[in-house]
């Protein structure tokens, strides 16, 4: 649900890659002959991670075993699969392969925010945002319902998050649409600008949309506490063991550095590092979002911020600026500016050093919102990898000859909602029992080629560089 202006610049935009695309498409051979590419995976340095000191990754795949699903990557995708495949197919053996450790991909590393809806799906159907708005915040129960049930110790709020509108416009409009969205049975509410204020103190917003249920989470603890219970469903987990390869056929076969796993099915969890296997090139780039997160904030300083209730908010800008506030006072910070993302030429998967401008500049947009935040030390300071797609439109489902290649990708920002459900729509998938997905968006969603290399940086340099915009996740 975006602006018109945006919608038009989103299709000229589109129309200009994809024509570079089909021209382009033949070449992807020849260009990964002459750019070739390797799996970069750095460490998780967030603030989410450092919530689990006690977290020991566990021991690499050594012999060559079976599965009946192998698993690759443990992040949100990957540890839900295990956990919901696991629970349905007690009899069958699952295997997860993690090439560092549980949660050092973006789900250890986001901006924690817990969103509805899903981004790339613009219409006006009301059958279709009633879905679209079950399935999600469906999927945030399903995560509190998993952290009650297991009792695990994750830091998580759902006091709600808001969008802020910074014309005037935009906010009146938005305004007319939650009445409407109200009146097809769809929750949410408009804040002006003095609700706003009492709420959270921001400079230069007409109004926000307030979305109830929704709100933070601590990724890296969700994932890392599941690990026990896994392990006692009987997924066998593997980590610091990359897949480097995968050959195709009715039993499928990975190549790790020391070992092979011959599986009958297996899932691709591996959102922005996909492309690394051979898998969704032309439909994924990985982009690098930065992050910082400051110390926690006193009850006086958070007084002085204004930031009095809600876990978080997103504006409605292009280079779109993302926040939220953790329970005991850190305020978690991304986007932004356009320094605070970046498209690697080769599709590199770890961002090389610390992008110290991009943070300076990062830190001037929270002043801009909140001036008072010129004095809070900056603690915490960490880049990660999510997969992009051309529309931002997300995809679950399955492939390949066989049949046997599940996999649920290309969620941009809200991805701590949708990972978490790719476990359940990929387990109903599997089982044939897959109805209640079917009319879902992201049910076997199609993706727009993207250009490989070199065309593909010099579509990304073109248009940051010359719209000052960065693509919105
Ligand atoms: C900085 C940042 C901020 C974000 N903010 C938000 C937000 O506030 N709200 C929101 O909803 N979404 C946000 N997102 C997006 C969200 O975090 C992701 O969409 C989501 O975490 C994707 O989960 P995943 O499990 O599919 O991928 P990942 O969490 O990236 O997990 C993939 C895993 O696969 C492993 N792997 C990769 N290749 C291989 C291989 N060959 N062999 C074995 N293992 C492999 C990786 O090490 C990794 O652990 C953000 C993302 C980033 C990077």
């Amino acid at each position: 649900m975006v602006g018109r202006i945006t919608q038009m610049r989103q299709k000229i935009t589109g129309a200009m890659l994809l024509g570079s695309a089909a021209v382009t498409s033949t070449t992807w051979p020849i260009a990964a002959k002459i750019f070739p590419e390797k799996l970069e995976i750095d460490d998780n340095i967030s603030y989410w991670a450092t919530q689990t000191p006690d977290y020991v990754a566990g021991e690499p795949l050594r012999k060559s075993i079976t599965a009946d699903l192998a698993i690759i990557g443990g992040g949100f995708t990957g540890v839900s699969t295990a956990y919901h495949f696991s629970r349905r197919y007690p009899e069958k053996r699952v295997v997860l392969l993690e090439a560092k450790a549980l949660a050092n991909g973006a789900s250890g590393r986001n901006g924690g925010m817990m969103l509805n809806w899903i981004n790339g799906v613009e219409t006006d159907d009301p059958e279709m945002l009633r879905r679209v708005y079950e399935a999600t915040s469906g999927g945030i129960d399903l995560i509190e319902e998993i952290i009650r049930r297991h009792n695990l110790h994750v830091d998580y709020r759902r006091d709600g998050t808001v969008t802020v509108y910074t014309s005037a416009e935009r906010a009146e409009k938005k305004h007319a649409e939650i009445e409407w969205l109200n009146s097809i049975g769809i929750p949410g509410e408009f804040y002006d600008r003095q609700t706003l204020t009492a709420k959270l103190n921001m400079q230069g917003v007409y109004g926000a949309w307030f979305d109830p249920g929704t709100g933070q989470l601590n990724g890296a603890q969700l994932i890392r506490s599941l690990r026990p219970i896994l392990v006692e469903q009987g997924v066998e987990i593997y980590e610091h063991t990359p897949v480097l390869k995968i050959r195709e056929g009715s039993t499928i076969t990975l190549v790790t550095p020391e070992a092979e796993v011959q599986a009958e099915a297996i899932v691709l969890a591996t959102n922005g590092y996909t492309g690394k296997l051979g898998y969704f090139r032309e439909a994924i780039f990985p982009l690098h979002s930065h992050v910082f997160a400051t110390e926690p904030l006193t009850p006086e300083q958070r007084e002085a911020l204004g930031w009095r209730e809600m876990a978080g908010y997103s504006d409605d800008l292009d280079r779109i600026s993302y926040s939220t506030m953790t329970r005991d006072g850190h305020v978690i910070f991304g986007g932004g500016s356009n320094q605070s993302y970046s498209y690697l030429f080769k599709n590199r998967t770890a961002y090389p050093g610390t992008p110290d401008s991009a943070f300076a500049k990062m830190q001037e947009t929270l002043r801009e919102y909140f001036p008072n935040s010129a004095n809070l030390k900056i603690a915490y300071r960490w880049t990660g990898t999510l997969a992009i797609t051309l529309r931002r439109n997300c995809s679950m489902g399955v492939r390949g000859e066989h049949r046997n290649v599940f996999y649920a990708l290309g969620y941009s920002g809200h991805g701590v909602t949708l990972a978490n459900l790719a476990g359940q729509v990929l387990t109903d998938i599997y089982s044939g029992d897959d109805q209640q997905w079917r009319n879902q968006p992201f049910y076997q969603a199609k993706f727009s080629p993207i250009p490989p290399e070199p065309f593909r940086w010099m579509g990304y340099q073109a248009f940051t560089r010359l719209t000052g915009r960065s693509p919105r996740i």
